[in-house]
């Protein structure tokens, strides 16, 4: 069964731009999908109507077989638990510690009074070690956010959505402001969540080179339409 579905949804945003036409199509539990198309082409709309940050105008999205628009209030939250987001510019709070930016992934999503008050329990700290070593980055927990390198900031904001323990990760555009290098080591590590924890992965990316050597499937977007849908196998030099 698919874990995600798209039952012909649009989206017109309330200025009148159309981020999405008419897009129908299904995601497998534990696929490496990338999302490829250019800028504008309705990349992240897509994304963002997974986990409701942006209403659909028409059909519906579908996760585990329950519509997303029933979520409301609170059961948002249990929605978006399930569901991690990492983003280009790593949205991570500079000032603050490496813990602490893995810890707030936490809060999000299991708030008690003690961790609002920014208080954790020596559990949440384990975790957040352990999230930090999928992430190879345990040893800059106590380095401020903003004096690590690119790769290193989307590393630990990979390690923060490990807290919510999810099970989808949408990756809008992670390696747009990385080099190469480092771009190999944050798609190597969504590539090791993906094959060994069975997390489904959803990456949006300029580069098609990249989507080939990582994606289990590419679909690509062109004014907000699904224009090209193939599994890796199918995608060719001349595509
Ligand atoms: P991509 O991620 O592929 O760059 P987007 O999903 O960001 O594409 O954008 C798709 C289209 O929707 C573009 O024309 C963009 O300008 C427009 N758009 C995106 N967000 C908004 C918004 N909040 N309000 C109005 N138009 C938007
Ligand atoms: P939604 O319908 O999903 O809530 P809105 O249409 O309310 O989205 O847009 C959210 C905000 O983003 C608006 O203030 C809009 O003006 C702004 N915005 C407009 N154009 C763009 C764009 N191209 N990319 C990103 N944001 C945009």
């Amino acid at each position: 069964a698919p874990i995600i579905s798209f039952k012909h949804v649009s989206k017109v945003y309330s200025n009148g731009t159309v981020g999405l036409k008419d897009i129908d199509f299904s995601i497998p539990k534990g696929q490496f999908l990338v999302v490829v198309g250019l800028s504008g082409s309705g990349k992240s709309t897509l994304m963002r109507t997974i986990n409701r940050m942006h209403e659909v105008t028409e059909g519906e999205v579908y996760v585990e077989n329950e519509a997303v628009s029933a979520y409301k209030g609170r059961s948002l939250r249990t929605l978006r638990r399930r569901i991690g987001m990492i983003f280009q510019n790593f949205n991570l709070i500079n000032r603050s510690s490496v813990e602490k930016n893995v810890l707030s992934g936490r809060v999000s999503y299991y708030p008690t009074w003690k961790s609002v008050m920014g208080l954790f329990s020596a559990e949440d700290k384990q975790k957040a070690v352990a999230s930090l070593n999928r992430v190879n980055m345990s040893e800059k927990i106590y380095a401020r956010a903003d004096e690590l390198s690119g790769g290193q900031q989307q590393r630990v904001a990979i390690a923060r959505t490990l807290m919510q323990d999810p099970k989808i990760i949408l990756a809008d555009e992670p390696i747009a402001s990385l080099d190469p290098l480092t771009t190999k080591t944050v798609m190597d590590i969504l590539k090791r969540l993906n094959q060994e924890d069975g997390l489904t992965v959803i990456v949006n990316l300029h580069s098609v080179e990249l989507a080939r050597e990582y994606a289990d499937r590419i679909v690509g977007l062109r004014a907000g339409e699904l224009v090209y849908d193939e599994p890796i196998s199918a995608v060719t030099e001349a595509d």
